[in-house]
């Protein structure tokens, strides 16, 4: 931990030291408004926190966020609480079922009690993963969610980030707590790790080393991508609007890309003379994988709360993935 006192830390940000904490830290800290991170490092890195760590605005903690006396003492400092802090990334939940669940209903339930003791403002990650099977697209967030069956360890995810949604709504309407549910779609970007599978950075890495693109199921699944860049500010503009309190809203973008045309995109911009291989999905995935055909937001509520969507468009996040992988 650096020498930051604590009166000036004004942002809590669980998981800080993940892929959306790290451009989350930098975009608060651009703003003037210094940032707390504690992180336990099961997926992020200390790389993320790096950048920030000389940064006078900026202390962090590597610990266990269920260690409730140290996580109280942080949420008694912060303005406001971004959680992060989750178990994400497919292959992950597929491999670590338990721990999917204990530490996405555990930590959370944690936060939002200490949170609700001191009201502070919580700004709950969630998954576009809740809508689930739900074939309906554009997303609406107030549209009924269609989870899988509890025999298939993939929906633990999908199930245990919804329980959080119920509990941090139920902890707003029944006790007040400034809480707002972000539903966050495909985010991507520089620093995003593609070991817990997912899809852009698994691509690039395998289109820079000259292995071959794996792409699952048929290719003609969608997904639409948005540069983690525009989902902080997001963020943090829903972090500012009151307004949004006591709603979920969806953050992504409508920009929609077969993982097919992803694939060919990654290995264009990157000259690669990898191939590309189709894999069936019981060869990529174990446990009955089912995998979502297309997943659109509406984003009507986030233009309407905040006054902008994500938008850039692919070929520059991709641009900027493979800048990233070039360098390190
Ligand atoms: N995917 C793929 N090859 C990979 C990793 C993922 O074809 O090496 C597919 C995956 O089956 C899904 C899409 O890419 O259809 C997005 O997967 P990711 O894990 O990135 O995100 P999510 O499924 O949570 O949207």
């Amino acid at each position: 931990m650096n020498q930051l006192t604590p009166q000036h830390t004004h942002a809590l940000i669980t998981g800080g030291a993940g892929f959306i904490g790290r451009h989350l830290t930098g975009h608060l800290l651009s703003l003037g408004q210094p940032v707390e991170v504690i992180d336990d490092l099961s997926t992020g890195g200390i790389h993320n926190i790096e950048p920030y760590k000389d940064h006078p605005g900026f202390s962090y903690t590597i610990a266990d966020m269920r260690k409730e006396a140290l996580l109280a003492e942080m949420v008694d400092r912060a303005k406001v609480i971004y959680h992060l802090a989750a178990a994400v990334g497919v292959r992950l939940i597929v491999e670590n079922p338990v721990r999917t669940i204990e530490t996405n209903i555990g930590c959370t339930e944690t936060l939002l009690r200490l949170a609700n003791k001191k009201g502070k403002k919580v700004i709950l990650a969630s998954t576009s993963e809740v809508y689930g099977k739900n074939s309906h697209v554009p997303f609406v967030e107030d549209h009924d969610l269609v989870l899988g069956s509890t025999s298939k360890g993939r929906w633990s995810y999908a199930c245990s980030k919804a329980i959080d949604e119920f509990l941090a709504l139920a902890y707003c309407r029944d006790r007040g707590l400034p809480v707002v549910v972000a539903r966050l779609f495909n985010t991507v970007g520089p620093g995003q790790t593609g070991r817990y599978g997912m899809v852009l950075p698994s691509f690039v890495r395998q289109a820079l080393s000259g292995q071959p693109i794996t792409v699952y199921g048929d290719g003609t699944q969608s997904r639409c991508f948005s540069a983690v860049d525009e989902v902080v500010r997001c963020l943090s503009a829903l972090a500012e609007t009151p307004e949004a309190v006591g709603k979920v809203v969806n953050v992504g973008s409508t920009k929609e890309v077969k993982i097919l045309e992803l694939a060919e995109l990654v290995k264009k911009m990157t000259g690669s003379s990898s191939p590309i291989k189709m894999v069936p999905y019981e060869q990529a995935y174990k446990d009955g994988f089912e995998d979502m055909h297309r997943r659109v937001p509406s984003v009507d509520r986030l233009r309407d709360l905040v006054g902008f969507v994500p938008q850039m468009g692919i070929e520059q996040v991709v641009e900027s993935v493979i800048r990233y992988y070039r360098e390190r």
